[in-house]
């Protein structure tokens, strides 16, 4: 017999909710989740929201895992062999399980050019890193930060909103254009503009300079900002080392192949969240998001599973994201294709839905007030029939 029913890898969003889900659902065998963070399993969204601002504790941000469940923190799974349904963790310690999950989450993309690793530049992925940059802006006046899309401009509202001054490098044309599309882009950079917040847009990240400690962003177009501190927001790579180490298969894309059930290529190991590439049965094709409750809800769904129900997870990603309390964006989707745009509400009164259709269909929606209209885009999604325009 195993050691363990169920082992999982990454006490994060996915991993968490994986363990909550399989004692709601009547699993009673044991349970390890194993997670390297020096942190029980807390909301990470909040890392660049009101936790960056101080507006809530350390223990405000975290999630509460079952008594039942042994959670072992500071804690690495070095290898997994999903033949043999072994596990070895940095404790020492080995186990075998009857079911495994890799939540393993995402590393932060990191920039190589001159200066790179000057003091001062930040990147932001968990706790630690928020305590650094809220620590690290107390003496701050000039933030950059390196990137346009949301951990950039989340993290730039939130400065802000504590008095610093920011700007924003981005190959895009505008802040939070890349993903929603030049309508909602213009939008969000009427709010961040109205704010004080700069940005150079259309242009790349160059050297930083300074002696010890960053003073000067220079990008490849030539500007020269100064700049305090910096934040680079550049994107995330899914955390697939463990996987590869264990010849689970890997998409091109570099997550975790997974079945429209989230199944692995190893039966009775799974993968959720960021490092997941799932077979999606509302899409019809391969989809990998890095979205908090989509994580939750993968891991929520194999906990499901592994109690008993057979389902395909059938979830739509729903995304959200707050600039301070200026404004809250939520979308579903995710819209990665569109060749029209439908707006309903009042992009001027900052009350509005845009539906993204693809022809003729629709691929996904943004909101800003409306968050009922989501509810409609996603039944048309799963629809998947044309859409008749004057019924949204
Ligand atoms: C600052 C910030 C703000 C965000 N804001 C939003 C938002 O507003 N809205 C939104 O939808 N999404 C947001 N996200 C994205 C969201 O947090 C992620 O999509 C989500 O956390 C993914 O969950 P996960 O379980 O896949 O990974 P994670 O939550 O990253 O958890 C993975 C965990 O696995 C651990 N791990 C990895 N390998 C091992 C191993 N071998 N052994 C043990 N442990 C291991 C990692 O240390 C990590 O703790 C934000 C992300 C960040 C960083």
């Amino acid at each position: 017999m195993a050691d363990v029913g169920v082992l999982i890898v990454g006490a994060g969003g996915g991993g968490s909710a994986c363990a909550e889900s399989l004692r709601e659902h009547g699993y009673s065998g044991p349970v390890v989740l194993a997670g390297r963070d020096v942190d029980p399993p807390y909301e990470r969204p909040f890392c660049s929201k009101d936790y960056l601002r101080a507006r809530m504790s350390r223990e405000e941000t975290y999630l509460g895992v079952p008594d039942s469940v042994d959670l072992r923190i500071r804690t690495s799974v070095m290898k997994l062999d999903p033949e043999a349904k072994s596990a070895k963790l940095s404790s020492g310690d080995e186990l075998t399980f009857e079911h495994a999950v890799l939540a393993t989450g995402a590393n932060v993309k990191r920039v190589r050019v001159g200066g790179s690793d000057l003091d001062g530049i930040h990147y932001l992925r968990t706790l630690g890193n928020s305590d650094a940059i809220r620590a690290d802006a107390a003496d701050a006046e000039r933030v950059v930060l390196i990137g346009g899309s949301y951990i950039a401009c989340e993290v730039a509202a939130s400065l802000t909103s504590e008095g610093k001054h920011c700007t924003l490098v981005m190959l895009e044309d505008g802040p939070l254009s890349l993903h929603f599309g030049a309508t909602a882009g213009g939008f969000f950079a009427g709010v961040l503009r109205d704010h004080g917040i700069d940005w150079v847009p259309n242009d790349a990240l160059g050297r930083f300079e300074g002696e010890g400690r960053v003073r000067t962003v220079v990008t490849e177009g030539g500007r020269e900002l100064p700049a305090d501190l910096v934040v680079v927001g550049i994107g995330v790579s899914p955390d697939v080392m463990l996987a590869r180490s264990a010849g689970l298969e890997l998409a091109d894309a570099g997550g975790i192949v997974c079945s429209q059930a989230l199944e692995t290529s190893a039966p009775g190991v799974y993968a959720a969240g960021d490092a997941c590439d799932y077979d999606s049965v509302v899409h019809g094709r391969r989809l990998r998001v890095e979205h908090w409750e989509h994580a939750r809800a993968q891991g929520a769904h194999i906990g499901a599973q592994i109690a008993g129900e057979q389902t395909p997870f059938a979830e739509i990603p729903y995304f959200w994201s707050d600039l301070a309390d200026w404004a809250t964006l939520e979308s579903v989707g995710p819209p990665e294709r569109w060749d029209r745009e439908v707006v309903r509400g009042s992009l001027d009164d900052g009350e509005f839905t845009i539906y993204y259709l693809d022809g003729g269909r629709m691929a996904g929606a943004i909101t800003v007030g409306r968050s009922d209209d989501l509810e409609r885009a996603r039944e048309l999604m799963v629809a998947g029939e044309p859409v008749d325009e004057s019924a949204i």
